[in-house]
């Protein structure tokens, strides 16, 4: 628990909440460890892909910005249109 209380946010508290409410919709199909298990690997899951997006972002800026969506051009590629 001390690595989740160390990167905080003030939006985690939406992603824990309805991780929440995910287990306790998984507790009555397997046991409440199994369902903690599984929140616990989303949550960080999400922490992961949250922060990995997040540093892909911070690398686009410079780049330039899509002329048909706006958003910011990574590796010449819009993100949005070019997937
Ligand atoms: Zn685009």
């Amino acid at each position: 628990m001390v690595l989740i209380l160390l990167n905080f946010e003030k939006r985690d508290i939406v992603l824990i909440v309805g991780l929440l409410l995910f287990m306790i919709g998984l507790i009555p199909f397997m046991a409440p460890v199994y369902a903690a298990l599984i929140t616990l690997v989303m949550y960080f899951g999400i922490k992961f892909y949250v922060a990995k997006r997040r540093k892909s972002i911070e690398k686009d800026i410079g780049e330039g910005i899509c002329v048909d969506c706006g958003s910011k051009v990574f590796n010449k590629k819009c993100p949005n249109c070019d997937l």
